[in-house]
């Protein structure tokens, strides 16, 4: 197999030979047909996040067909389309694992991060973790809903059922919100980085009912907030712009220290949450539903080897949508 493999942190991957991985016990093995690139590819290849593992194959948005089988698997055959999520095993006996958190799991595996991902050519992953796809949908656009479509999901969902709902930072998953929670009835507004008039106008093609920078207060206050953008100065903005009630939630994995505000922002029950990775229910609940809600997946292919090159357009906001590498 193939792959583009972070040897060290914040050096550019690298594109290596390894031989062939053969699943354990409870493990499939997918012949990777497309690898969505997220935000948190960035912070994994930067060491951002806690205990950094090196070498690594990043990648947690996989859409492949399983190649090989071990023993122990149920449910799953030989040649289905089957995605690889963020979430890569869990222990099962924690108390969050027992309590059905198993998003908080204390002993958790994430793949790209902790495990090898899908930039490659091949993928082995904990058969309980997969989720089988189906045939509807091309595996390009089905790689974005793995992390930005399903932690959108959960995001929105920790967001309540406020009607009135403002996107920070309007990219893979942004856009992908924007969809699923038009379709669930709800009015979205837009925030971009300010003056950002190109991702204001897809944003506005997508059907959010207003979209500005930032800086900018909505035309009207609304009832919850969810912050994609990983700048911790947007959380005193984004409490400024909810209602009385109101909540924000921060849906990054990592964030920049967020400054200090008068508790005036807080005050008269606003609440401030974070979202933290997902489980298996999320997983089940939006790729069972995603086919109903008409999301169009706006995304830019890179061929594998160009994985460095995703990376820096991801990190530069060079494109609209998602990222994806096609072996
Ligand atoms: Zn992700
Ligand atoms: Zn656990």
């Amino acid at each position: 197999m193939h792959a583009m493999m972070l040897k060290k942190l914040k050096k550019p991957l690298e594109w290596v030979e390894l031989p062939d991985q053969e699943p354990d016990t409870g493990e499939i093995r997918v012949k990777v047909s497309a690898c969505g690139v997220c935000r948190t590819d960035l912070h994994v290849v930067d060491g951002e996040l806690p205990d950094p593992k090196v070498p690594i194959i990043p990648g947690h948005e996989i859409v492949g067909r399983i190649d090989a089988i071990g023993t122990g698997v149920d449910g799953l055959h030989m040649g289905e389309r089957v995605g690889i999520p963020w979430l890569g095993h869990t222990c099962g006996v924690c108390p969050y694992c027992l309590r059905h958190q198993e998003n908080l799991c204390d002993h958790p595996i994430f793949t790209g991060y902790t495990r090898n991902g899908g930039f490659a050519t091949a993928a082995v992953a904990d058969a309980r973790f997969a989720f089988p796809l189906g045939d509807v949908g091309s595996d390009v656009e089905l790689a974005p809903l793995l992390c930005a479509g399903l932690i959108g999901w959960r995001s929105l969902a920790i967001a309540g059922e406020g009607k009135k709902l403002g996107l920070y930072g309007f990219g893979a998953a942004a856009h992908i919100v924007a969809q699923i929670a038009k379709w669930q009835g709800k009015s979205v507004f837009a925030f971009t980085r300010p003056g950002d008039i190109a991702t204001q106008k897809f944003a506005r093609s997508l059907g959010v009912v207003w979209a500005g920078g930032s800086d900018e207060m909505p035309p009207e206050p609304l009832d919850a907030a969810i912050i994609y953008a990983t700048v911790g100065g947007l959380v005193p903005l984004a409490l400024k712009a909810v209602c009385k009630g109101g909540r924000v939630v921060c849906a990054g994995i990592h964030m920049s220290d967020i400054p200090s505000f008068a508790y005036a922002l807080l005050w008269e029950e606003r609440q401030l949450v974070s979202v933290a990775n997902l489980t298996r229910q999320d997983g089940i609940d939006f790729l069972g539903q995603a086919p109903q809600m008409g999301i169009v997946v706006k995304t830019t292919s890179y061929p594998l080897q160009k994985a460095n090159e995703a990376l820096a357009d991801l990190r530069a906001g060079r494109f609209e949508g998602a990222a994806v590498l096609m072996p």
